[in-house]
Formats: structure tokens, C-alpha cells, sequence
């Protein structure tokens, strides 16, 4: 039942260390429909383990097992039941967290995420599509949702052949709902939210930084998305600018700052021009968290470019003594790649930096080592130097 697929000499080597992806000139053979588990062999005849193949992928070959076995409704059951086991050491204070991340949990092409009792998934693979009826039931058994949405929306399905979907899978999700982090709740905006639905990825920074963030500061949060950082700032009595271009964000935004009484500018704008026109500076602390841009190689340039715009333009705004966190959610921009990036940035408008502080994706958003592109998000804190 399984298709068969050989790996070139010394591929199977990464593979053993995790990694799980093969990409097509790495393949000796394969014969296996697309959508297809496959048993994956290397060229000595040893089986590496098992797969999903679609020859219309960038990476044809993506490894669930390194067993040779079958992939049963149980066979799910038990990775879900391993990455909650994981996230229960590792997790606390909140009610909401990635609960499946995909490859980084050896579920490749497959995220769920948990919000409160809401959860929300992400195919992201044909394989993957292929295997519903067995991924399916056992989300239901090992999570017990109250309801569950589909956010397959995303334009990396065309790539698999795949169309994009949104749709309500068990019982009825909210347009938004609350969730709680550390005593407070925020607003995800589920249905119409970007991914899943709400940035959980940095639970970690938002916590460290709600720590830090004094009363009286100024704060400008760029790329806000919900503003759960503008929030954090104006619950310690500092004054947040939270700025986003999209809609259901700010609304979102706008409905935080509602339920607990606050008032400071939420503004739907452009960041880039934001910046242009005059941020209401200066600032005691200005975020930076852009959308990825760059998801591969050959776009990293233009990530690499709006970095340079971004803190370029922040410079001028930033009191001597005060901190940027400048984001990069993409393993194609790493920290050494962002922390050169703003140097550039900073030398032109001769100013200096020191860095204090890195976080990354918090680790319901785990980093196997075998899988280096799986650690995507960084940020790093700079202190403006005199
Ligand atoms: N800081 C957020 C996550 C940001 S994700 C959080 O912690 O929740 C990136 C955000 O950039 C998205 O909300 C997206 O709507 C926004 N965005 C993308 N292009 C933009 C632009 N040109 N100007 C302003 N916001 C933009």
C-alpha cells in the first residue's frame, strides 16, 4: 500500500537527524501517486521510513516516521498526545497555545492550534490532505474541541496543488473570542484573523516586554496585528501608538483597549508611510515586527530591505536610552543576518546600539535541532546608546 521512494547517496543522513523534508533533485526514484504515503528508502536498499510524496511540491518527499510502519488513527493520536505531553512542561499561564506544530512535531503539513475551547487547523500539505480521515478523529479524541475551524487559506496550498480553504469543521467557532495570558485576555479574531488566527508565537517577547515597559513610557507598536504589545504597554500606565494595515486587527485591537478602559491611538495605516508622515514620537520604545516577507531564499533581499527602511526610519524617532525590538519571523533571515541589517541601518544615521536582549518563538513553537528552519521568529531588543 505504500509507494516506494530512494534517496541519492547521503541523503538519508539529514533525514535520520530529523530533518524532514527532501527536495526533488535529492531523489533517486519514486514511484507513488501524489498524495501517496510512500516507504523511503536509501540507496543501499535500508528503509529511512515513512512519507508523504507529491511530485508537484518543492519538496516532493515529507517524513512523518522514521519507522517503518503504518499510519493509523492511533499512529496521530499518539504524536498529538507527545506534543501535549511536551507543551505541559513547558507552557503555563495561558489558555491557548500551539498544540500541533506541524513538522517541528512530526506532523509535517499539519498545525492546530488551541483557543480556549476553540481549535483551529492548517493543512498545509497534499499528503496531509490525503490523511484526513485519520488525522480528523483523532484531533476529536485527543483534544475533545468544542469546535473546530479549517484556516487552510493560505496561497502556499497553490504550491501543492491545493485550493485555498476557511471553513467551520465541528460545532461553531466565534467570529472573535478571548483568550487569557498571564491574567489577561486579548481578542483573536479567528474566523477572519491572519493564520490561525492569533500571533501565540510571541507570548514569550509580549512577556518580557510587559515586564520591562515602565509607567510614562511612549510606545509605538508597528505591525501590531491585535495590539496585545500596545495593550501590555498601557496596562503599566506607559502611552501606546499601536499601527496595522489590516482591518480585522485593529478592530480587534480596538475592542482590547475597549474592555479595559484604555484609550490611546489605534491607527489602520500603512507602517511605512506611518513613519514617513510623523509617528507622534519620540519614543521610549518602538517594535518592529513586519510580516515574514522573505518564506524563501530568493526573497530575502526584500526582506532584508524593509528591515533597513523600518529602523531607518525609527532611528529619528527613538530617544537616546530607549529600545527597539526589531522581529524577523523567517529562518531565511537569521539573527546575525538582522542584527547586521540594523547596523546598516544605524551607521547611516550614525547612530549606536547595544544589544540587550534576543527572544524567539515561544515553545509550544518548537525547535528541533535536525530542522534548523523551524526556529523562524527572533527579535532583537537594541538600547539607543548616546
Ligand atoms: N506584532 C503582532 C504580529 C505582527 S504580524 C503580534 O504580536 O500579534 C505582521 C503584521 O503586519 C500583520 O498584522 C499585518 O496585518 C501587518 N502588516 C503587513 N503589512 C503592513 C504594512 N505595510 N503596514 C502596517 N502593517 C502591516
Amino acid at each position: 500500500m505504500f509507494g516506494a521512494v530512494t534517496v541519492k547517496k547521503g541523503r538519508e543522513k539529514k533525514l535520520r537527524n530529523g530533518y524532514p523534508w527532501v527536495q526533488r533533485g535529492e531523489l533517486a526514484s519514486a514511484e507513488a501517486e501524489d498524495g501517496a504515503l510512500v516507504r523511503v528508502s536509501d540507496m543501499d536498499g535500508a528503509v529511512v521510513g515513512i512519507g508523504t510524496y507529491n511530485s508537484l511540491s518543492r519538496f516532493p518527499v515529507r517524513m512523518l516516521s522514521l519507522n517503518d510502519e503504518e499510519i493509523t488513527q492511533e499512529w496521530f493520536a499518539n504524536r498529538f498526545n507527545a506534543a501535549s505531553a511536551v507543551r505541559e512542561r513547558l507552557i503555563n499561564g495561558t489558555n491557548s497555545w500551539r498544540v500541533v506544530s506541524a513538522e517541528a512535531d512530526g506532523v509535517s503539513g499539519l498545525i492546530i492550534d488551541k483557543f480556549g475551547p476553540h481549535y483551529v487547523f492548517q493543512v498545509r500539505s497534499l499528503g496531509m490532505e490525503k490523511l484526513r480521515s485519520l488525522w480528523f478523529p483523532a484531533l476529536m479524541d485527543v483534544f475533545s474541541p468544542e469546535s473546530v475551524m479549517e484556516r487552510s487559506d493560505m496561497a502556499g496550498r497553490k504550491e501543492e496543488g491545493l485550493e485555498p480553504v476557511a471553513k467551520m469543521r465541528h460545532g461553531n467557532v466565534p467570529v472573535t473570542t478571548e483568550i487569557e495570558e498571564d491574567g489577561f485576555a486579548y481578542t483573536a479574531p479567528i474566523l477572519d484573523g491572519l493564520k490561525t488566527g492569533f500571533y501565540l508565537d510571541q507570548r514569550e517577547t509580549r512577556r518580557q516586554f510587559a515586564e520591562r515597559v515602565q509607567p510614562g513610557e511612549k510606545v509605538l507598536d508597528l505591525f501590531c496585528y491585535t495590539g496585545t504589545f500596545a495593550l501590555r504597554a498601557a496596562l503599566k500606565g506607559a502611552e501606546p501608538v499601536a499601527v496595522d494595515i489590516f482591518k480585522p486587527a485593529i478592530i480587534a485591537a480596538r475592542m482590547d483597549a475597549e474592555r479595559y478602559k484604555l484609550n490611546y491611538p489605534i491607527v489602520e495605516a500603512n507602517a511605512f508611510e506611518f513613519m514617513e508622515e510623523g509617528p507622534l514620537g519620540p519614543y521610549d520604545w518602538i517594535l518592529i515586527d513586519p510580516p515574514a516577507i522573505a518564506k524563501t531564499a530568493d526573497k530575502r533581499d526584500s526582506l532584508k530591505w524593509a528591515i533597513w527602511k523600518l529602523v531607518h526610519g525609527a532611528i529619528p524617532h527613538l530617544k537616546v536610552g530607549g529600545r527597539m525590538i526589531v522581529c524577523a519571523c523567517t529562518y531565511q533571515m537569521g539573527l546575525n543576518n538582522l542584527l547586521e541589517t540594523c547596523r546598516l541601518a544605524a551607521s547611516d544615521r550614525n547612530a549606536r546600539f547595544t544589544l540587550e536582549n534576543v527572544t524567539y518563538q515561544d515553545l509550544d513553537h518548537p525547535m528541533p535541532l535536525g530542522f534548523p528552519e523551524a526556529a523562524y521568529l527572533k527579535c532583537a531588543w537594541l538600547r539607543r546608546d548616546a
